[in-house]
Protein backbone atom coordinates (compact mmCIF):
# COMPACT_ATOMS: atom_id res chain seq x y z
CA UNK A 1 0.00 0.00 0.00
CA UNK A 2 1.42 3.60 -1.06
CA UNK A 3 0.81 5.84 2.02
CA UNK A 4 0.40 9.80 0.47
CA UNK A 5 1.08 12.69 2.23
CA UNK A 6 -0.94 15.89 1.30
CA UNK A 7 -0.85 19.41 2.32
CA UNK A 8 -0.81 22.74 1.34
CA UNK A 9 -1.60 26.55 3.12
CA UNK A 10 -4.59 28.09 4.26
CA UNK A 11 -7.39 28.45 1.14
CA UNK A 12 -4.60 26.95 -1.38
CA UNK A 13 -7.11 24.38 -1.90
CA UNK A 14 -6.22 21.04 0.14
CA UNK A 15 -10.12 20.41 1.12
CA UNK A 16 -11.06 20.85 -2.37
CA UNK A 17 -7.98 18.33 -3.57
CA UNK A 18 -9.36 16.00 -0.47
CA UNK A 19 -13.00 16.09 -1.92
CA UNK A 20 -12.03 15.07 -5.60
CA UNK A 21 -9.59 12.21 -4.40
CA UNK A 22 -12.67 10.97 -2.13
CA UNK A 23 -14.68 11.15 -5.31
CA UNK A 24 -12.25 9.15 -7.12
CA UNK A 25 -13.05 6.31 -4.25
CA UNK A 26 -9.51 6.82 -3.31
CA UNK A 27 -9.17 6.34 1.08
CA UNK A 28 -8.02 9.49 2.46
CA UNK A 29 -7.59 10.25 6.21
CA UNK A 30 -8.54 13.43 7.34
CA UNK A 31 -6.38 14.57 10.54
CA UNK A 32 -8.62 17.59 10.63
CA UNK A 33 -11.92 15.43 11.55
CA UNK A 34 -10.14 13.49 13.36
CA UNK A 35 -9.32 16.11 15.69
CA UNK A 36 -12.24 17.08 16.56
CA UNK A 37 -13.59 13.90 16.56
CA UNK A 38 -10.97 13.02 19.60
CA UNK A 39 -12.13 16.23 21.92
CA UNK A 40 -15.87 14.93 21.87
CA UNK A 41 -17.33 14.66 25.16
CA UNK A 42 -16.26 11.80 26.74
CA UNK A 43 -13.35 11.32 24.86
CA UNK A 44 -9.88 10.85 26.48
CA UNK A 45 -8.49 14.02 24.57
CA UNK A 46 -11.83 15.87 25.95
CA UNK A 47 -10.99 14.94 29.76
CA UNK A 48 -7.03 15.95 29.29
CA UNK A 49 -8.52 19.73 28.00
CA UNK A 50 -10.51 19.55 30.72
CA UNK A 51 -8.16 19.29 32.99
CA UNK A 52 -5.55 21.80 31.82
CA UNK A 53 -7.56 24.60 30.93
CA UNK A 54 -10.92 24.27 32.96
CA UNK A 55 -14.51 24.08 32.29
CA UNK A 56 -13.98 27.95 30.89
CA UNK A 57 -13.45 26.44 27.48
CA UNK A 58 -16.43 24.63 27.42
CA UNK A 59 -19.63 25.52 25.41
CA UNK A 60 -23.22 25.26 27.52
CA UNK A 61 -23.76 21.79 25.97
CA UNK A 62 -20.48 20.56 27.44
CA UNK A 63 -18.56 20.45 24.04
CA UNK A 64 -15.17 22.40 23.83
CA UNK A 65 -15.15 26.13 22.74
CA UNK A 66 -13.14 25.60 19.69
CA UNK A 67 -12.94 29.48 19.00
CA UNK A 68 -12.04 30.26 22.64
CA UNK A 69 -9.56 27.35 23.33
CA UNK A 70 -8.37 29.09 20.23
CA UNK A 71 -8.06 32.33 21.03
CA UNK A 72 -6.13 31.25 24.62
CA UNK A 73 -3.12 29.20 22.77
CA UNK A 74 -2.79 32.06 19.98
CA UNK A 75 0.17 33.59 21.10
CA UNK A 76 1.28 31.66 23.89
CA UNK A 77 3.53 28.76 23.09
CA UNK A 78 3.46 26.47 25.95
CA UNK A 79 -0.09 27.02 26.16
CA UNK A 80 -0.34 25.63 22.70
CA UNK A 81 2.60 22.36 23.67
CA UNK A 82 0.26 21.81 26.82
CA UNK A 83 -2.76 21.08 24.04
CA UNK A 84 -0.71 19.65 21.85
CA UNK A 85 0.16 16.80 24.32
CA UNK A 86 -3.23 16.54 25.07
CA UNK A 87 -4.67 15.88 21.72
CA UNK A 88 -1.56 14.76 19.49
CA UNK A 89 -1.34 11.35 20.85
CA UNK A 90 -4.98 10.99 20.12
CA UNK A 91 -4.97 11.86 16.78
CA UNK A 92 -1.73 9.89 15.72
CA UNK A 93 -3.22 6.53 17.17
CA UNK A 94 -6.60 7.08 15.50
CA UNK A 95 -4.62 7.91 11.64
CA UNK A 96 -2.38 4.54 12.44
CA UNK A 97 -5.56 2.22 13.66
CA UNK A 98 -7.04 3.78 10.11
CA UNK A 99 -4.19 3.54 8.33
CA UNK A 100 -3.67 0.03 9.37
CA UNK A 101 -7.33 -0.86 8.56
CA UNK A 102 -6.93 0.34 4.74
CA UNK A 103 -3.57 -2.26 4.50
CA UNK A 104 -5.57 -5.22 6.32
CA UNK A 105 -8.34 -4.72 3.31
CA UNK A 106 -5.91 -4.53 0.59
CA UNK A 107 -5.96 -0.90 -0.36
CA UNK A 108 -3.46 0.19 -2.98
CA UNK A 109 -3.42 3.82 -2.01
CA UNK A 110 -4.39 5.53 1.04
CA UNK A 111 -4.20 9.70 1.46
CA UNK A 112 -3.72 11.53 4.63
CA UNK A 113 -4.56 14.81 4.58
CA UNK A 114 -2.61 16.50 7.40
CA UNK A 115 -2.15 20.49 7.47
CA UNK A 116 0.56 20.22 9.46
CA UNK A 117 1.99 17.35 7.57
CA UNK A 118 5.68 18.81 7.73
CA UNK A 119 5.65 20.84 10.46
CA UNK A 120 4.51 17.55 12.68
CA UNK A 121 6.96 16.01 10.84
CA UNK A 122 4.88 13.15 9.69
CA UNK A 123 5.88 13.47 6.05
CA UNK A 124 8.81 10.95 7.45
CA UNK A 125 6.00 8.56 7.82
CA UNK A 126 4.63 8.52 4.30
CA UNK A 127 6.16 7.56 0.42
CA UNK A 128 5.34 10.53 -1.06
CA UNK A 129 4.34 14.33 -0.27
CA UNK A 130 1.96 16.24 -2.33
CA UNK A 131 1.54 20.10 -1.87
CA UNK A 132 -1.67 21.84 -2.92
CA UNK A 133 0.18 25.66 -4.16
CA UNK A 134 -1.26 29.20 -5.37
CA UNK A 135 0.02 32.10 -4.97
CA UNK A 136 -0.27 34.34 -1.61
CA UNK A 137 -2.94 36.65 -3.22
CA UNK A 138 -5.23 33.69 -4.84
CA UNK A 139 -4.90 31.86 -0.92
CA UNK A 140 -6.32 35.79 0.14
CA UNK A 141 -9.31 35.93 -2.07
CA UNK A 142 -10.50 32.82 -1.71
CA UNK A 143 -10.20 32.61 2.27
CA UNK A 144 -11.79 36.04 2.43
CA UNK A 145 -15.03 35.07 0.26
CA UNK A 146 -14.60 31.49 2.19
CA UNK A 147 -14.77 32.38 5.36
CA UNK A 148 -16.39 35.80 4.75
CA UNK A 149 -13.23 37.11 6.33
CA UNK A 150 -11.25 40.39 6.24
CA UNK A 151 -8.32 40.76 4.48
CA UNK A 152 -5.93 41.69 7.19
CA UNK A 153 -7.50 38.70 9.03
CA UNK A 154 -6.82 36.53 6.49
CA UNK A 155 -3.54 37.68 5.96
CA UNK A 156 -2.45 37.17 9.65
CA UNK A 157 -3.68 33.52 9.05
CA UNK A 158 -1.59 32.89 6.37
CA UNK A 159 1.59 34.80 7.72
CA UNK A 160 0.99 32.57 11.27
CA UNK A 161 2.10 29.23 8.85
CA UNK A 162 5.05 28.00 7.49
CA UNK A 163 5.22 29.83 4.27
CA UNK A 164 3.93 27.95 0.93
CA UNK A 165 7.38 28.43 -0.76
CA UNK A 166 8.60 26.30 2.00
CA UNK A 167 6.08 23.48 1.76
CA UNK A 168 6.88 23.49 -1.93
CA UNK A 169 10.62 22.98 -1.57
CA UNK A 170 9.76 19.79 1.06
CA UNK A 171 7.37 18.46 -1.45
CA UNK A 172 7.90 15.56 -3.86
CA UNK A 173 4.87 16.44 -6.06
CA UNK A 174 3.08 20.33 -5.92
CA UNK A 175 -0.54 20.28 -7.45
CA UNK A 176 -0.58 24.07 -8.91
CA UNK A 177 -4.50 25.51 -8.10
CA UNK A 178 -3.80 28.54 -9.46
CA UNK A 179 -6.62 28.22 -12.14
CA UNK A 180 -10.06 26.90 -12.14
CA UNK A 181 -11.57 23.57 -10.14
CA UNK A 182 -11.93 21.24 -13.59
CA UNK A 183 -8.19 21.97 -14.40
CA UNK A 184 -7.72 20.94 -10.78
CA UNK A 185 -9.50 17.70 -11.68
CA UNK A 186 -7.89 17.00 -14.19
CA UNK A 187 -4.52 16.76 -12.48
CA UNK A 188 -5.44 15.14 -8.95
CA UNK A 189 -7.23 11.90 -11.71
CA UNK A 190 -3.71 12.61 -13.21
CA UNK A 191 -2.04 11.89 -9.78
CA UNK A 192 -4.35 9.33 -8.71
CA UNK A 193 -3.67 7.32 -12.04
CA UNK A 194 0.26 7.86 -11.58
CA UNK A 195 0.32 7.16 -7.49
CA UNK A 196 -1.57 3.79 -7.41
CA UNK A 197 0.99 1.04 -7.70
CA UNK A 198 0.67 -2.17 -10.12
CA UNK A 199 -0.84 -5.05 -8.89
CA UNK A 200 2.00 -6.67 -8.20
CA UNK A 201 3.79 -4.64 -6.35
CA UNK A 202 0.90 -3.97 -4.61
CA UNK A 203 0.17 -7.45 -3.82
CA UNK A 204 4.05 -8.12 -2.86
CA UNK A 205 3.64 -5.28 -0.34
CA UNK A 206 1.01 -6.50 0.83
CA UNK A 207 1.93 -10.71 1.52
CA UNK A 208 5.35 -10.36 1.88
CA UNK A 209 4.94 -8.23 5.66
CA UNK A 210 2.62 -10.92 7.33
CA UNK A 211 4.29 -14.19 5.36
CA UNK A 212 7.52 -12.80 6.77
CA UNK A 213 6.10 -12.22 10.02
CA UNK A 214 4.35 -15.42 10.34
CA UNK A 215 8.17 -17.78 8.90
CA UNK A 216 10.00 -15.49 11.79
CA UNK A 217 7.52 -16.09 14.44
CA UNK A 218 7.56 -20.10 13.78
CA UNK A 219 11.14 -19.56 13.80
CA UNK A 220 11.52 -17.76 17.32
CA UNK A 221 8.90 -19.86 18.68
CA UNK A 222 11.08 -23.13 17.42
CA UNK A 223 14.42 -21.75 19.14
CA UNK A 224 12.73 -20.65 21.81
CA UNK A 225 10.95 -24.26 22.10
CA UNK A 226 14.59 -25.81 21.75
CA UNK A 227 16.09 -23.24 24.10
CA UNK A 228 13.60 -24.16 26.86
CA UNK A 229 14.03 -28.17 26.77
CA UNK A 230 18.07 -27.54 26.65
CA UNK A 231 17.91 -25.43 29.91
CA UNK A 232 15.01 -27.98 31.28
CA UNK A 233 17.55 -30.56 30.99
CA UNK A 234 20.46 -28.89 31.91
CA UNK A 235 19.11 -28.19 35.52
CA UNK A 236 17.64 -31.22 36.08
CA UNK A 237 20.38 -33.56 35.50
CA UNK A 238 21.19 -35.07 39.06
P1 LIG B 1 -7.87 24.78 2.14
O1 LIG B 1 -8.48 23.48 2.54
O2 LIG B 1 -6.49 24.62 1.59
O3 LIG B 1 -7.95 25.83 3.21
P2 LIG B 1 -10.14 24.97 0.32
O4 LIG B 1 -10.05 23.71 -0.46
O5 LIG B 1 -11.19 25.07 1.36
O6 LIG B 1 -8.70 25.38 0.92
O7 LIG B 1 -10.29 26.14 -0.73
C1 LIG B 1 -10.47 27.48 -0.30
C2 LIG B 1 -11.66 28.11 -1.04
O8 LIG B 1 -11.29 28.27 -2.39
C3 LIG B 1 -12.90 27.25 -1.01
O9 LIG B 1 -14.02 28.06 -0.91
C4 LIG B 1 -12.86 26.54 -2.38
O10 LIG B 1 -14.16 26.23 -2.83
C5 LIG B 1 -12.18 27.58 -3.25
N1 LIG B 1 -11.35 26.98 -4.31
C6 LIG B 1 -10.48 25.99 -4.21
N2 LIG B 1 -9.88 25.75 -5.39
C7 LIG B 1 -10.38 26.64 -6.26
C8 LIG B 1 -10.16 26.91 -7.65
N3 LIG B 1 -9.28 26.21 -8.36
N4 LIG B 1 -10.87 27.89 -8.22
C9 LIG B 1 -11.75 28.61 -7.50
N5 LIG B 1 -12.02 28.42 -6.19
C10 LIG B 1 -11.34 27.44 -5.57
Amino acid sequence: MKLIGLTGGIGSGKSTVSRIIAEQNVPIIDADLIARQVVEPGRRAYKLIRKHFGDEVLNADGTIDRPKLGAIIFGDSDKRKVLNSCVHPYVRLEMFKQVFWHWMTGKKLVFLDVPLLFESKLDKFVNTTVVVFCSELLQLQRIVKRDNMTEEAATQRIRSQMPLSEKVKLANIVLDNSSDVDQLKIQVKNLVRRLTPPVSSWLLGWIVPPVALAISGFFIKDYATRGARLLIAHYSRP
